[in-house]
């Protein structure tokens, strides 16, 4: 398939109309007027959920299964510095992900498969989600129903990607990003005068032990093939050179891809804090906030796909290794066989070489029309039967994350 020049030229002007106005995570309201506006031209039924979620459903005439597409609506709070002509106009809010272009093309796909409705098998549902880059829009989606009227056999999603070029596509079968956790330590102990340190309890040498020690839990006692990142990206602490600090607080990530490992965390990290803070005549406190669990693609999915486009399509899909980076599209991976697709769009001409969340980013449009038609071409496999698919995650435990997200 060679999407229509008219739904790829359509696509990008959305993307602009959205790109423009970036809007943050669950106060997506424009943007989901705009999709509540395409879907009722394009006479798709449509309804809205989880504050700023709407879902449409596209309706085969032919018997068949039930594919969900999603993509994600929100921005991030960056001040824009692409050059665009169509940059933000809202200072400090910025379509750096990409999730501009995500819900323009689910635009594209539902307008050529609403189009061929008398051919199409089963059913598409299209799931325009809320609040990606955080609190999380896919959970409250799928609490309120998104993924049940009519129930979603297989689901994909499409992630613009700097890595790869423009006309190819990638996914791999199995973990492909990774589960990411927060955490924040507290060191308390007693303050005093630098010159006197044995009547105080100095809380920056447990610190900087703790940082030192913490490392040891990917270094020394993590599997080597189970990928751990141990991150601290904050220290505070202290008053002034000559004031023995009473706390130091400190903010770290926790990045992983298996299940167990992950469950591990937090009880290495506070056995370990305990240790040092003892040793140091300290108290330590650790709190992890869970975020979302690593997406996994259903393997039997991936193997499917990949032969489907093989016969159908002339897309060059690579194999790109996975990441650690976040995703909530995981919670709709966790309930029904799942497929994170990276679409390319790096180009030299177009200027987009810098990664996602940089204020430089830049997509090029090109690789719309590879994304649309990868949508399509997912939701015709499985609603026809040609795309198979592996039990549903959860009936088999095997899910990948099963740890919630506030613990
Ligand atoms: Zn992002
Ligand atoms: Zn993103």
């Amino acid at each position: 398939m060679i999407t229509e020049v008219d739904v790829v030229q359509r696509a990008i002007a959305i993307r602009r109309e959205i790109h423009r106005f970036p809007e943050l995570g669950f106060e997506e309201e424009r943007t989901a007027g705009i999709v509540e506006r395409e879907l009722t031209d394009l006479g798709i039924e449509h309804r809205r959920l989880a504050k700023t979620g709407v879902v449409g459903i596209v309706r085969g005439e032919l018997p068949g299964k039930v594919a969900g597409l999603r993509a994600d609506m929100d921005a991030l709070p960056v001040l824009e510095q692409s050059g665009e002509p169509f940059a933000s106009e809202l200072p400090g809010k910025m379509h750096a992900c990409g999730h501009d272009a995500h819900t323009a093309m689910l635009l594209g796909a539902a307008r050529v498969l609403q189009a061929e409705r008398s051919r199409l098998h089963g059913a598409v549902v299209l799931l325009f989600q809320p609040a990606e880059e955080g609190p999380g829009g896919a959970l409250p989606m799928i609490e309120a129903g998104a993924m049940d009227d009519p129930p979603i056999d297989a689901v994909a999603m499409l992630h613009v990607d700097t890595r790869l070029p423009t006309g190819s596509i990638g996914f791999t079968a199995g973990v492909c990003n990774a589960a990411a956790d927060e955490f924040y330590i507290t060191i308390d102990g007693v303050g005093g005068h630098a010159a006197s340190p044995h009547t105080a309890t100095d809380t920056i040498p447990c610190a900087a032990a703790a940082v030192l020690a913490l490392q040891n839990i990917a270094a020394r006692e993590s599997d080597p093939f189970k990928t751990v990142v141990v991150t601290i990206g904050t220290i505070e602490g202290g008053y002034r050179h000559n004031i023995i600090a009473d706390r130091v607080k400190l903010g770290g990530t926790f990045r992983s891809q298996d299940p167990e490992v992950r469950a591990g965390l937090e009880r290495k990290a506070r056995r370990i804090l305990d240790g040092i803070a003892s040793a140091y005549g300290c108290r330590a406190s650790l709190e992890v906030i869970y975020g979302y669990p690593p997406v996994v693609n259903d393997a039997v999915l991936a193997e499917s796909f990949r032969s489907y486009l093989a016969q159908t399509s002339t897309l060059s899909v690579e194999t790109p290794p996975a990441t650690m980076g976040g995703e909530d599209f995981a919670y709709f991976a966790e309930r029904a066989p799942g497929l994170m697709v990276r679409l390319g769009v790096r180009s030299e001409r177009a200027g987009s070489i810098h990664p996602g969340h940089s204020p430089q980013f830049r997509l090029d449009e090109d690789g719309l029309a590879f994304g649309v038609e990868t949508l399509v071409a997912f939701a015709r496999g499985v609603g026809s039967g040609r795309v198979e698919y592996g039990p549903p995650p959860n009936a088999t435990g095997s899910g990948g994350g099963s740890v919630d997200r506030k613990m």
